[in-house]
C-alpha cells in the first residue's frame, strides 16, 4: 500500500474524506518535497496533490511524488479541491488564525485531528532506515574528526561549528538541532547549547548532535573528559553508562517505553541518582528529531521492528556538572541494531 492509501484509511477512521496536510514533516513524507514549510498536501478520495507557489516550479518537478499545483495562494484553490467532502486538518500544526480563515472560506468548520499521520511514520521502511544509517555515519565521522580539537582553551562554540562544518561537508542537510556542547558546570544543563565558554582542563564535556541526511535525523550524545576529572564526575559517568547499556540491551519488539525508562531509572536509583535523571529516557527520530515512540515513565508506546529509538539517560547536578550518553538504535525482529557507532566508554583527551 502506498503512503497515500494509508492516509485515506486514517481519514476514514475519523469520518473525513479529505485531508489538508500542513505539518512540514508530513508534507515531506507524502510528497518528497524538500521545502515542506512552503507547501501543503491535499489528499482527496481520488487525488493527492502538493500545493506550493511559483518559486518551486522547477524543484517540485524534480522532487514531488504527487501531482503538483502551483498557485500564489493555495487557500484559494482549496475549495475547488475539497468540494463538499468533510475536510480534516492537523490540529497540532494548523494555526488558529488559519483554521478560522479556512472555516470562513469553506463555510463550515474543518475536522481537527490530533497527530493523525504520526502513527504512519512510526515504523520506518528500509529506505528510511538507510537514510538514518547514513546520517549516523556522518555524525560518527564528524566526532572522530573534531575530537582532536577538543582541548583546554577552545570555546564550546568552536567545537559546535567544527562539528557542523564536518557534517555539512560530508553531505548532511544541516544540523538537526542546536548542537549541545556543555562543559564544566554547564554540563548540568541537559540542553546546554554551545556557548562562548572556554573549555578547561578537568571539564567533562557533553556533546549532543546529529546529522540530517535526506531529511532523516541522527542523534547522539557523548561525554568526553578534557584532562583528568574529579572522582565524583567519573562516578556519574560510570553510573550513566551502566544505565544506558542496560536500557539499550533491553530494546526489543513488545517492550514499552515505560519499561525501558524504568530500567535506566532503577539503575540510577541504586547509585542515589534517581532525582538527578530529570528527563525521559528517549524518543524516536525520523523526519523530525523528536517523534514517536516516546520512552518515558508515562509512555505505553510498544516497540515494533522498524521503529527507531534513542536511549539517553543523563544525570545533572546543578552547580557541579552532569553526564548524558545517547545512542540511536533501530528495533529489529529479535532486538535492536545500534546506528551510532562512536566509542562510548570513558574517553579522556
Ligand atoms: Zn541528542
Ligand atoms: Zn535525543
Amino acid at each position: 500500500m502506498s503512503r497515500v492509501d494509508d492516509v485515506r484509511r486514517k481519514l476514514a477512521e475519523v469520518g473525513a474524506g479529505t485531508l489538508l496536510v500542513t505539518a512540514p514533516a508530513n508534507v515531506r513524507y507524502l510528497s518528497g518535497f524538500t521545502s515542506p514549510e512552503d507547501g501543503v498536501v491535499v489528499v482527496t478520495p481520488d487525488r493527492a496533490l502538493l500545493l506550493t507557489d511559483g518559486r518551486y516550479t522547477a524543484q517540485t518537478a524534480e522532487e514531488s511524488r504527487l501531482e503538483v499545483l502551483i498557485s500564489p495562494n493555495w487557500e484559494e484553490r482549496l475549495h475547488e479541491l475539497v468540494g463538499d467532502t468533510p475536510l480534516a486538518v492537523e490540529a497540532e500544526h494548523l494555526s488558529l488564525q488559519r483554521f478560522r480563515r479556512l472555516t470562513d472560506r469553506l463555510g463550515r468548520e474543518p475536522i481537527a485531528t490530533d497527530a493523525l499521520l504520526a502513527p504512519l511514520r512510526l515504523v520506518k521502511a528500509e529506505e528510511e532506515i538507510a537514510l538514518l544509517d547514513e546520517a549516523a555515519r556522518i555524525t560518527d565521522a564528524a566526532l572522530a574528526e573534531v575530537l582532536p580539537k577538543l582541548r583546554p582553551g577552545v570555546r564550546e562554540i568552536e567545537i559546535a561549528l567544527e562539528l557542523d562544518r564536518s557534517m555539512r561537508m560530508a553531505g548532511s542537510d544541516g544540523s538537526g538541532f542546536h548542537i549541545i556542547v556543555a562543559s564544566g558546570t554547564r554540563s548540568a544543563m541537559p540542553h546546554g547549547v554551545a556557548s562562548d565558554k572556554v573549555i578547561e582542563a578537568g571539564d567533562l564535556v557533553t556533546i549532543d548532535f546529529g546529522a540530517v541526511y535526506g531529511g532523516y535525523h541522527a542523534d547522539m550524545t557523548r561525554a568526553i573528559a578534557v584532562g583528568p576529572i574529579a572522582p565524583e564526575l567519573r562516578r556519574l559517568f560510570d553510573a550513566v553508562l551502566e544505565a544506558q547499556e542496560a536500557a539499550l540491551a533491553a530494546v526489543a519488539p513488545g517492550r514499552t517505553g515505560r519499561e525501558l525508562d524504568a530500567i535506566a531509572r532503577d539503575l540510577l536509583a541504586r547509585h542515589d541518582l534517581a532525582a538527578a535523571f530529570s528527563h525521559s529516557l528517549g524518543h524516536g527520530t525520523g523526519l523530525e528529531i523528536h517523534e514517536g515512540p516516546r520512552l518515558s515513565s508515562r509512555s505505553d508506546d510498544v516497540l515494533e521492528p522498524g521503529m527507531t529509538v534513542t536511549i539517553e539517560p543523563g544525570v545533572y547536578l546543578p552547580g557541579f556538572g552532569g553526564v548524558r550518553i545517547e545512542d540511536l538504535a533501530v528495533v529489529t525482529d529479535d532486538g535492536y541494531r545500534v546506528l551510532s557507532k562512536s566509542p562510548k566508554g570513558f574517553v579522556q583527551v
